[in-house]
């Protein structure tokens, strides 16, 4: 039998794909143009991506392949973010800078470095919030880690896991902590401290470009059913089709309704197990020049709502007309801390007043928002088991996840184009 291979959704992941696979396939998106995350919007001169969105580049392979796309297009930055903690602002990461910072907590995080440099190996099975003191001891973790992971995550430490640490969380060790507590002359840490953006447009161009080398993409195509038996995706438009194999980059939480066979129990289970994070992303152009000199900032406290705000015009001027700035606020939410939908936008100008960010007579040229449903997966203490359980259910159905909320795991834009071309690779050596 001839192969009928479909990739769900045209995010990155699904597009890397049907890229590699050149276009032995056939993708389904239920929204009218290819990118999801990736995409940007432009409203009033101003272009917003989906939230922040820099490209980092850990592999030749997707930085050659975006410069083969778009020539001369990605500029690189060093960055410059910041932690906003105790009225004053530090160098991220918070870790490796505690300078400027009131000197009783600088003590904390330096004595507390020292009993952590002082430990052995960590113990298996730890959980986040043991791995923070572990690695960083207690006053690192009490002013930083703790705060603005229980913030971000939406669930306290304890309940979660850190695998994914390792390429998000940079690693310090004494001799920095100390030389970034008496300056600002520490060496830039961790994964981001050089990222891409285009010099013309947003986030999306290279979504939009790796679409132009797709032919055949079906937008407004959302699957409203997935029949495992017969091998068949309907959709809510009333259409249907028929498949050998199965590329799916849509959200894992969404089958355990859209799968019209007879789950087993402990899949049904672990569909349910699944748990997310959703972001409010609220997007402000502003009729006032570099409102801010710096690429983002951290906000750990619970005084301020969002905990992170980035500032695009610093990423690109071409991101926003001549004399003004914008920026984007975010605030992340979930069941188990939910968020007034109503009064969101409004808390999160006050408290950008509030941040010395905007000026209280600032015109407010443009608001956009986006609120994202699906924004990080959580990594709690059934995250293995649960996906595991999922994984081999679907591979034993020819389903190959794929991407961000295909495979549930923390992934980076490059990551999920390097995970299309890998299914891709797998799929054609069947
Ligand atoms: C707030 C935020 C900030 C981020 N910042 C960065 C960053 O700075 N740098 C970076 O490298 N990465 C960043 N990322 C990660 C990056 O956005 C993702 O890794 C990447 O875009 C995911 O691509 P994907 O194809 O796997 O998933 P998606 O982009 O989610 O694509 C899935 C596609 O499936 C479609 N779909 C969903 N359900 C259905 C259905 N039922 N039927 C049909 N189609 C469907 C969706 O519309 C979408 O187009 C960020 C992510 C978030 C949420």
């Amino acid at each position: 039998m001839s192969k009928r291979i479909i990739i769900l959704g045209a995010g990155l992941s699904g597009l890397s794909a049907a890229y590699h696979l050149q276009n032995g396939c056939c993708v389904y998106e239920q929204e009218d143009e290819a990118g999801g995350l990736a995409r940007s919007d432009k409203i009033n001169g101003f272009t917003f991506d989906y939230d922040g969105h820099l490209l980092h580049f850990k592999t030749e392979y997707v930085k050659k392949l975006t410069q083969r796309l778009l020539p001369g297009l990605f500029v690189a930055h060093n960055r410059n973010s910041w932690v906003f903690s105790h009225n004053v602002f530090t160098k991220y990461p918070f870790q490796a800078n505690t300078y400027g910072l009131p000197p009783e907590v600088v003590k904390k995080c330096i004595l507390g470095m020292f009993d952590a440099a002082s430990k052995k190996k960590l113990p298996e099975g730890v959980n986040l919030a043991q791995w923070m003191l572990h690695n960083f001891g207690e006053g690192i973790t009490r002013h930083f880690m703790y705060p603005y992971n229980y913030k971000f995550w939406t669930l306290p430490p304890e309940k979660l896991i850190p695998d994914w640490t390792e390429r998000y969380v940079p690693h310090v060790n004494l001799k920095t902590v100390l030389t970034g507590a008496f300056s600002l002359k520490t060496k830039p840490l961790g994964y981001n401290s050089v990222f891409w953006y285009p010099k013309a447009g947003g986030i999306n161009r290279i979504a939009k470009a790796l679409a132009e080398n797709v032919n055949n993409i079906k937008t407004g195509h959302k699957m409203n059913a997935l029949d495992l038996k017969n091998k068949k995706i309907f959709f809510e438009n009333g259409s249907s089709a028929k498949f050998t194999d199965l590329v799916l980059t849509t959200p894992l939480k969404q089958l355990q309704n859209l799968i019209k066979d007879k789950l087993p129990k402990e899949v049904k289970q672990a569909f349910s197990g699944l748990k997310y994070v959703s972001i409010f992303n609220l997007n402000l152009g502003i009729q006032r020049e570099n409102i801010s000199d710096k690429h983002w900032i951290y906000f750990p406290e619970d005084k301020f709502c969002f905990f992170r705000v980035g500032f695009p015009t610093n990423f690109s001027k071409g991101v926003a007309p001549c004399k003004t700035s914008s920026l984007y606020a975010e605030v992340s939410y979930s069941k188990f801390r939910q968020i007034d939908k109503k009064k969101i936008a409004a808390s999160i100008e006050t408290d950008l007043v509030k941040a010395g960010i905007l000026n209280p007579g600032d015109k407010i040229l443009t608001r956009h928002i986006n609120d994202i449903k699906y924004g990080y997966v959580i990594y709690d203490k059934l995250y293995r088991y649960n996906i595991k359980i999922i994984n081999d259910y679907l591979l034993k159905n020819n389903i190959y996840s794929a991407g961000r909320f295909g495979r549930w795991k923390y992934m980076s834009m490059e990551d999920v184009i390097l995970d299309g071309k890998l299914i891709s690779d797998f799929i054609k050596k069947r």
